[in-house]
């Protein structure tokens, strides 16, 4: 099995987990991430434990990412904000509150499930505590009421939402999930921590793949560490360069059809809000000026923003796919140059006021917030033509080289489980040998916070946006 040598291209999430995992089997992995440290593209925010951002994806795909979301939190505990979200239909949106209700029950009902074949499911609170639905009546007494520091159940997690939100402007009820929270700068300090760890990973960062050349039973792959060229040889490569998949692919001639799409979130702070919110969605139709907007709570009070309108989170042009000639999709320059050489000044500051006064619509005194840096941002392959797919992980050529295609960061756990049974399948490594994923992380919390903090300053981000709100369940 030690002759297994296994090159991953890209060292976001996909990529960075998919070494963890294989490195715990024993596998020796080399893991080629460009820039100067592992997940470090576009930002991760909510954990979809259910899916109920998205009103039109399927059934399947709730429970798709309810499942994949319990995992990732058994797998990243450190990493999880733990507070749920408030989803707010506005009036003039032409759905209703109650055609979620089903759906929330069928998830639920799943949770229990889930709960029952095994108990260390249970992360997300009790299964009957899974939703709440709040009426008008109950959000007034809730306004009443005394702000709580530490939540300790959904009534109390309601208290600020029921003070601040315009209740004029919503249906009801009101539905508070347990879709809890994921902190980009404290995932990429615990697998930073774990891989520099591990005696089977290599981590080369500043590290960029430039060509790979394929072999009888192996791949050749040529790449520049800082200035040197170099050249290493691996018997699986594992493609994980996210939104430049298709380069890798087109590198070796695989032809496959993806969309990326350019997106970004705006970083704010409004003094008068305290701490202890929950996150909040007001739904909408994406595209159009009333796209749903998202409001993601952070210490201190720093809020992180999306407002699913082009004038927001997505763009004119930002939507590309791929063609007969080309796996990858071509951004056009300007997208390009925002994520390598940065944003202009005024640019920040036009999305970010929109954004603020999106969300000030339905929480008024959040139209005192103020822009706090660059806004959180990169472009997001999703395969396939359907750019409402959430649940993806990963396909595969041939019998050594895959493909990670994840769109939600639950997935990861999925993906890296098919790749694993593929390197089963061919006989690269011993079915006895895989004895089930290993997921025990031993890291020391102030070694966390102090590289999540380090991550956020060298990304010019608040060091604030390294802290979660709430840490235990
Ligand atoms: C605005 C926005 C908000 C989002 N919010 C959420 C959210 O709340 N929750 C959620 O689950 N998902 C969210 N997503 C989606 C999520 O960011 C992506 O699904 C996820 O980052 C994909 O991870 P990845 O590892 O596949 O790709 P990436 O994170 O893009 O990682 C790919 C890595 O490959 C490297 N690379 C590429 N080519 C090469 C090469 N040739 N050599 C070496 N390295 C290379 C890149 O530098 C990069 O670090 C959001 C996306 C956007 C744009």
């Amino acid at each position: 099995m030690n002759k297994l040598k296994v090159g991953i291209i890209g060292g976001g999430i996909a990529g960075s987990s998919v070494a963890l995992y294989l490195s715990k089997l024993g596998i020796d992995v080399t893991l080629f991430e460009k820039s100067k440290s592992l997940v470090n593209g576009p930002p991760i925010c909510h954990l979809h434990a259910g899916g109920n951002l998205y009103r039109e994806i399927s059934d399947k795909q709730c429970l798709t990412l309810l499942k994949e979301s319990i995992e990732l939190i058994q797998l990243y505990p450190q990493a999880i904000d733990y507070r749920p979200t408030v989803v707010a239909v506005p009036l003039e949106d032409s759905g209703s509150p109650k055609e979620l209700i089903r759906r929330l029950v069928l998830l639920q009902g799943e949770y229990q499930k889930l709960i029952l074949k095994d108990s260390k499911n249970k992360v997300l609170g009790d299964a009957t505590e899974y939703f709440k639905l709040f009426s008008r009546d109950d959000l007034e007494s809730l306004k009443l009421k005394e702000l709580v520091k530490t939540p300790r159940d959904l009534e109390e997690w309601m208290i600020p939402v029921a003070k601040n939100l315009d209740l004029e402007k919503l249906q009801f009820p009101v539905i508070m999930v347990q879709e809890y929270g994921i902190n980009l700068f404290r995932l990429a300090a615990v697998v930073s921590l774990e891989l520099a760890g591990s005696s089977y990973a290599k981590v080369l960062t500043q590290t960029s793949v430039k060509a790979i050349v394929k072999k009888e039973s192996s791949y050749e792959v040529k790449y520049r560490e800082g200035s040197i060229e170099k050249t290493q040889e691996f018997r699986y490569i594992v493609n994980a360069a996210g939104f430049k998949s298709g380069e890798i692919d087109d590198m070796l001639g695989f032809s496959r059809e993806r969309l990326v799409e350019f997106k970004a979130a705006y970083v704010t702070k409004c003094e008068s809000f305290s701490e202890g919110w929950p996150e909040v969605i007001f739904y909408g139709e994406r595209g159009t000026p009333n796209g749903m907007a998202q409001f993601t709570p952070y210490p201190n009070g720093y809020f992180q923003l999306h407002g699913m309108t082009n004038s927001i989170t997505l763009f004119d042009q930002g939507l590309v796919k791929s063609t007969q000639y080309s796996s990858q999709p071509q951004l056009e320059k300007k997208f390009l140059n925002k994520i390598y050489k940065g944003w202009s000044l005024g640019d920040i500051e036009s999305r970010t006021a929109a954004a603020i006064d999106h969300l000030a619509q339905y929480i008024p005194i959040f139209k005192n917030a103020k822009m706090m840096s660059k806004p959180l941002f990169g472009a997001q392959q999703i395969p396939g033509e359907d750019a409402t797919l959430r649940a993806a992980n990963v396909s595969f050529e041939g019998t050594n080289y895959a493909r990670c295609e994840i769109v939600k960061a639950s997935s990861v756990l999925t993906m890296a489980d098919a790749i694993t049974q593929k390197l089963i399948k061919f006989k690269y490594l011993d079915a006895s040998i895989y004895r089930g994923r290993v997921s025990k992380h031993n890291l020391n919390e102030s070694e966390i916070v102090a590289l999540a903090e380090k991550f956020a300053q060298e990304r010019f981000y608040p060091i604030s946006l390294a802290g979660r709100c709430f840490s235990k369940n």
